[in-house]
């Protein structure tokens, strides 16, 4: 059982400036969200610690951007256009739809992942899965719903003129395979990343920002010599899962699921989630990583006619590089490390707080000058100006002090950082430190080190 409900935790999330409904003055659009002032910080934080990790630190990996709209013929050689599509099912009752494999599972807990249409039909008959909005059982059999979703580029709306929004941002780095190898002389092994907004048409989007229209994605696809793949597969798993332990995430709500050999793409040698407990579901994917074989670049060199194989320079051997893929959602990310980080804490007397114990690296506020006075407000606003050049800190003058610490820990700030009469004399600050409360003193002129090795990754 979770500690928390998912309402509490969303609720929280809304009303201090996480995460807002989308378009709200005009009641909303289906499921879609805005970050607001600390979301946009943590999602920014989030993706540059990705970039950091696996782009920059990696001595293998490059990173592009690549644009969001692509020629269609793209989306024939991934198999998008044909395959993309998941199995939906309407309520000829109340005329909600479904996502057939979702409504199976979540009606009997059975997997339907890779079931025909048939199969999926047969299951919500002989399970007598009836609707969840209207409870009756009167269903169309399973179709296929296409989830780009189809735009028009140029003033004529006609076949030639259609194109679609990406629906991951993985096509942008096959495509450009060639270019950033010969352009950034790079050898195999090497890895192409990039993050970069991502559109799907979802059947049944929910569960806030887990399963989103719009959303950002953070992918890395790696290419190896053939025989190397599944060495680089557990690499990068592993890599994953250590990103995630790292921000702080309780090892008790995350597990690593090998797809069973059905579960599997006909091209993949094997694919690996990391899952996460969140509170509104068992299990929910938050990374998949997979062993994509050759089959991107051979599809795409099919399609395109052009070359897009590796010619080895040492051995004179050419082939068509594997590829190992391992792609995340931020959103799936930034609702991980909120639920995980979520707690009311019990404190002396009835007193209690609500603190987010974020990790300081993706926290969205790093610190909060607090003067004890107003009278003191020159020399504080001074070192907040002079933190500001390095960090995101926040200034608080506003309540006691005790009402400024219980703000800041709501927010995850990791320190508070409290100018008083003695400073003057003694050129030191307290530093109170969210998760354990403690205080400290620090000069301040080893402040901006005490920082700077407290919020490092
Ligand atoms: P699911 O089974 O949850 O639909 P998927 O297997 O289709 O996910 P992938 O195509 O592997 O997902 O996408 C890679 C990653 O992108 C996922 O692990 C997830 O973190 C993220 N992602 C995919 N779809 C969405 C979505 N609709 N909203 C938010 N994040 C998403």
């Amino acid at each position: 059982m979770p500690k928390y409900s998912f309402d509490e935790i969303t609720a929280h999330l809304k009303s201090s400036g996480f995460v807002y409904q989308g378009s709200e003055i005009y009641g909303g659009l289906s499921n879609s969200w805005d970050f607001g002032v600390l979301g946009a910080s943590l999602k920014k934080n989030i993706k540059d610690l990705w970039w950091k990790e696996f782009i920059e630190k990696s001595p293998y990996n490059v990173g592009i951007d690549s644009a969001i709209l692509m020629n269609s013929k793209t989306w024939e050689a991934s198999g998008h256009l044909k395959g993309f599509a998941d199995a939906m099912v309407d309520c000829k009752e109340c005329k909600g739809r479904f996502r057939a494999d979702k409504l199976i599972g979540e009606a009997t807990g059975l997997s339907a992942e890779g079931k025909s249409f048939e199969e999926m039909d047969k299951m919500i008959e002989d399970n007598h899965i009836v609707c969840p909005d209207c409870g009756k059982f009167n269903w169309t059999n399973a179709r296929a719903f296409n989830l780009m979703f189809k735009t028009y580029i140029g003033t004529l709306e006609d076949a030639k003129s259609v194109v679609y929004l990406r629906p991951e941002t993985a096509q942008g780095i096959f495509v450009n395979f060639a270019n950033v190898q010969r352009s950034a002389r790079k050898k195999i092994p090497f890895g192409i990343g990039q993050i970069g907004k991502s559109f799907r048409n979802e059947i049944t989007p929910g569960n806030f920002i887990f399963r989103v229209r719009e959303f950002e994605q953070m992918e890395l696809e790696f290419f190896c010599k053939p025989g190397t793949d599944l060495d680089w597969y557990k690499y990068w798993v592993d890599y994953c899962y250590s990103f995630v332990k790292r921000l702080g995430i309780k090892e008790e709500n995350l597990r690593i699921r090998a797809h069973d050999p059905e579960e599997l793409s006909f091209y993949s040698k094997g694919t690996s989630d990391i899952e996460y407990a969140y509170p509104f579901m068992d299990w929910g994917e938050v990374w998949g990583i997979a062993d994509r074989t050759d089959y991107d670049l051979s599809q795409h060199s099919k399609y395109s006619g052009k070359e897009l194989s590796y010619l080895d320079p040492e051995t004179n051997e050419k082939y068509i590089p594997y590829c190992v893929e391992p792609s995340v959602g931020v959103e799936r990310l930034f609702l991980m490390i909120c639920c995980d980080a979520y707690d009311v804490e019990k404190l002396e007397g009835d007193d209690e707080r609500t603190v987010m114990h974020l990790h300081p690296a993706v926290a969205p506020i790093k610190a909060c000058i607090c003067p004890l006075s107003k009278k003191l407000s020159e020399q504080a606003n001074k070192l907040y100006e002079d933190l500001c050049a390095e960090f995101r800190v926040e200034y608080d003058e506003a309540g006691s002090i005790g009402k400024r610490y219980r703000r800041n820990d709501a927010i995850g700030t990791p320190f508070c950082i409290t100018y008083d009469f003695d400073s003057l004399e003694d050129g030191c600050v307290t530093v109170r430190e969210r998760d354990s409360m403690e205080q400290t003193r620090v000069k301040i002129d080893e402040l901006k080190d005490y920082i700077r090795e407290r919020i490092a990754f």
